[in-house]
């Protein structure tokens, strides 16, 4: 098993945004990261941002998440 995650570092953006965002499945941490991604970053919440927010995605194994 598997912990999916997504490091805001990461993402362009000019904020510094330190966020890092974590959750089981890729579905909930899409749905999440798309909320964060509208309401901290001013993005649209559309397909294509979507897909970004996909490619970013990382996965840990569950014993080094906390
Ligand atoms: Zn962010």
């Amino acid at each position: 098993m598997e912990r999916k995650y997504i490091d805001c570092r990461e993402y362009p953006s000019e904020m510094n945004c330190t966020v890092m965002l974590s959750a089981d499945s890729e579905t909930e941490l899409l749905e999440a990261a798309a909320q964060h991604a509208v309401a901290v970053h001013g993005e649209k919440d559309t397909s294509e941002l979507r897909e970004e927010i996909r490619k970013m995605i990382k996965s840990m194994p569950m014993s080094k998440a906390a």
